[in-house]
C-alpha cells in the first residue's frame, strides 16, 4: 500500500524527535522587534518575507491571510492581532501586500460557483480586491479605528513586488 502524506509526516516526526533535531530550531517566546506582520498566505512569502524585511522568526508575530486582507473588525485576523498586541507588548504593525497575488481581482463565483452557487453576500465575503494599494490601506484603516488597538501602535503599509522583492512604501505609520 502506498504511503500517504500523513504516514510520511508521522514517520518523519519520529526520527525528528528521536534525533533531537528540533533543538536546532527552538526559539524563545520573546518577540524581539515587538512587531506584528500581517501578510498574504501565499507560500512564496514564507521564506522571502523575512529576507526582504530583515526579520527573523523571533522578531515578529506572523499573521497570514488571503491577500493580507482584513474584512471585518471582528474577524479572526483582528482577533489574532489584538491578542498579539497586548500579549507581546507590540509597538508596530506591518501590513504587507504583494504583487502577483492570487486575491487580486479574484471573483470567487468563477472558481466555486459551478460547484456551490454563491449568493451576493457570500461572493462579497470571499472575493479578492481590485487595487493593491487600496487593499493595504483598507486593512490599515480597520486596525487604526479599532477600539481595542492602543493609540501608540504604528501601522505601516508595504507592498512587496514579486520578482524583484522590492518594498513599496504605501503608508508610514509613524506619521499617523
Ligand atoms: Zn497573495
Amino acid at each position: 500500500m502506498n504511503k500517504t502524506l500523513l504516514d510520511e509526516v508521522i514517520e518523519h516526526n519520529r526520527s525528528f524527535v528521536d534525533d533531537h533535531r528540533y533543538k536546532q530550531i527552538i526559539i524563545d517566546k520573546k518577540i524581539h522587534k515587538k512587531t506584528v506582520v500581517i501578510s498574504c498566505m501565499d507560500a512564496r512569502l514564507i521564506e522571502l518575507l523575512p529576507g526582504a524585511l530583515n526579520m527573523k522568526n523571533s522578531d515578529y508575530v506572523s499573521i497570514t491571510t488571503a491577500g493580507a486582507m482584513i474584512n471585518d473588525p471582528y474577524d479572526s485576523v483582528m482577533k489574532s492581532l489584538i491578542v498579539a498586541l497586548h500579549k507581546f507588548e507590540i509597538n508596530e504593525v506591518f501590513i504587507v501586500g504583494h504583487t502577483d497575488c492570487g486575491m487580486n481581482c479574484l471573483k470567487t463565483k468563477d472558481i466555486i460557483g459551478e460547484l456551490h452557487p454563491l449568493d451576493d453576500e457570500h461572493s462579497k465575503w470571499l472575493d479578492g480586491f481590485d487595487d493593491y494599494q487600496k487593499n493595504v490601506l483598507h486593512s490599515i484603516n480597520i486596525i487604526e479605528n479599532h477600539e481595542l488597538v492602543p493609540d501608540h501602535i504604528a501601522v505601516h503599509g508595504l507592498l512587496i513586488h514579486s520578482g524583484t522583492d522590492e518594498l513599496e512604501l504605501i503608508k508610514n505609520g509613524y506619521l499617523f
